[in-house]
C-alpha cells in the first residue's frame, strides 16, 4: 500500500528541517532503502525562475542541503538539478541560494540540458527530457507546494515537467493547447518516465493565489513525504479543500482509471488527520470552467470563452520582453513597455504571468467565466 507521510514543520531553521527530513526518510526504510553507495541522486528542484527563497517561488535551500546531506551519508553522490523556463541556470541557482548549497557540500548544480528520449508514454510515445534524469542512477523529487494559473496547483508531479530542457517546454504548452486534460496526462506520462522514487514537498511556507509565482507566501507548514507522488498530489489536493474534479491532473487520472484518484484515509500518515484542510488558501485569479461538459462541436472559440485570459498591468512593466520570449503562440507583441494580446492565438498557458519577473501580467475573466463563477460552476 503507497502511503504519505504529513509532517508538521512551521519554519525553516535547520534543526527543525533536518529533524523533519531525517524522519521522512526513516518512514519510508531510512535513506539505504533508496541509496546505495556510490548512486548518482539527482535532486530534481524547484527552480522555475530566479527567485530569493523568502518569495517562496522554489524549493528551499535548507531542505535540498538536509536532504543531500543524508544522500551523502548513505555513500550517494548528489546532483541538484532543473531547467528554468527562461532564466540562466546559474543566476537562478546562485539567487534561489541553491548554489551556495552545492559549495557548501562540495556537490554539483547542474542545469537540466541535452536532451534524451523517455521511455513512451501512454499518451504521447516521444517526450524527451534531459540526458541527466535518464543518467541518474536514482530520482528524488523536491517540489515546492503552490498554486498554478493554469493547472491550480502545482505540487509533486507538476515539478516533474522541469525535466524537459529549456524552451522545449513552451513548445509542449503550445502542442497541447488550451486542453488542460491533455497537458496533465503529459504530465502523468513525463512522471512515468521520469520515475522519481521518492518525493519530499516543501510546503513550510508555499505559495497561494497566482501561483506559480506571482501569489503571496503561505505558511501550510507541512513537508510531505511518499514513495507514490500522485497519491501525495491528490491528499493535498483534498486538504487545500479543492474539488478534485477541478483538479485537472485528477480529471486525467481518473480518466485513466488510476487507482490513486480514490484516497483512502489508511493511506495518510503523520500529523494531520484524513479531514484536515488548510484554510483561508486563494486560489488562482485565472478559472478554466471545466464543469461545463466539453461537446464536440466546441471550437477554439468557445474553449477561449470558458476561460481567463491574460492581461497587462503596463503601470508595473519594464519592458524586459520576457514574456514574449516565452510565448509559444506567437500571441505578443511588444512595443516599448506597451504589450499587445493577440487572444485569438493564446492557449492561456500563462507562462507569460509566470515568467514575468515584475508581476505585470494579470488575469481577466470574460463574461463567460464571470457568469460560471456567479452560479458557482
Ligand atoms: S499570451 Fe501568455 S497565456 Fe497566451 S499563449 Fe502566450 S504565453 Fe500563453
Ligand atoms: S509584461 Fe513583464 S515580462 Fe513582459 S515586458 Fe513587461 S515586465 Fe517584461
Amino acid at each position: 500500500m503507497s502511503r504519505v507521510l504529513l509532517i508538521r514543520q512551521t519554519d525553516y531553521e535547520p534543526s527543525g528541517i533536518d529533524s523533519a527530513i531525517g524522519r521522512a526518510f526513516e518512514f519510508f526504510g531510512g535513506g539505504k532503502h533508496f541509496v546505495a553507495p556510490g548512486d548518482k541522486v539527482l535532486l530534481k528542484v524547484n527552480l522555475v525562475a530566479g527567485h530569493k527563497p523568502e518569495r517562496r517561488v522554489t524549493t528551499d535551500p535548507s531542505v535540498v542541503e538536509s536532504v543531500a546531506r543524508l544522500i551523502l551519508d548513505c555513500g550517494g553522490h548528489p546532483v541538484i538539478g532543473d531547467s528554468p523556463g527562461i532564466d540562466s541556470f546559474s543566476r537562478a541557482a546562485e539567487r534561489a541560494g541553491l548554489m551556495d548549497v552545492a559549495r557548501r557540500l562540495g556537490i554539483p548544480c547542474a542545469e537540466l540540458d541535452d536532451p534524451v528520449a523517455l521511455p513512451p508514454g501512454e499518451s504521447f510515445h516521444k517526450i524527451e527530457a534531459a540526458r541527466l534524469v535518464r543518467d541518474a542512477d536514482v530520482i528524488i523529487n523536491l517540489p515546492k507546494m503552490k498554486t498554478h494559473g493554469q493547472m491550480l496547483l502545482t505540487l509533486g508531479v507538476k515539478n516533474l515537467f522541469g525535466c524537459v530542457v529549456g524552451r522545449s517546454k513552451a513548445a509542449w504548452h503550445y502542442n497541447v493547447g488550451l486542453n488542460r486534460e491533455c497537458f496533465a496526462s503529459l504530465l502523468l506520462d513525463i512522471c512515468k518516465g521520469v520515475a522519481p522514487v521518492f518525493t519530499i514537498l516543501d510546503g513550510v511556507i508555499g505559495m497561494d493565489g497566482d501561483g506559480p509565482t506571482s501569489g503571496q507566501p503561505f505558511p501550510y507548514g507541512v513537508i510531505a513525504a511518499a514513495e507514490d507522488v500522485l497519491t501525495m498530489d491528490f491528499w493535498l489536493c483534498r486538504m487545500l479543500g479543492v474539488p478534485p474534479e477541478e483538479f485537472p491532473l485528477w480529471r486525467a487520472a481518473r480518466q485513466r482509471g488510476l487507482p490513486e484518484c480514490e484516497l483512502k484515509d489508511d493511506t495518510i500518515a503523520g500529523d494531520f488527520a484524513p479531514d484536515y484542510r488548510f484554510s483561508g488558501v486563494r486560489l488562482p485569479a485565472s478559472r478554466s470552467l471545466r464543469l461545463i461538459p466539453r461537446l464536440p462541436f466546441m471550437g477554439p472559440l468557445i474553449e477561449r470563452a470558458m476561460t481567463t485570459r491574460p492581461v497587462h498591468i503596463p503601470e508595473r512593466c519594464i519592458g524586459c520582453g520576457q514574456c514574449q520570449k516565452v510565448c509559444a503562440a506567437g500571441a505578443l507583441t511588444l512595443s516599448g513597455k506597451k504589450l499587445f494580446f493577440d487572444y485569438s492565438r493564446c492557449i492561456r498557458c500563462y507562462c507569460c504571468h509566470e515568467m514575468c519577473p515584475v508581476q505585470a501580467i494579470g488575469f481577466k475573466d470574460s463574461p463567460l467565466v464571470r457568469l460560471g463563477k456567479f452560479i458557482g460552476i
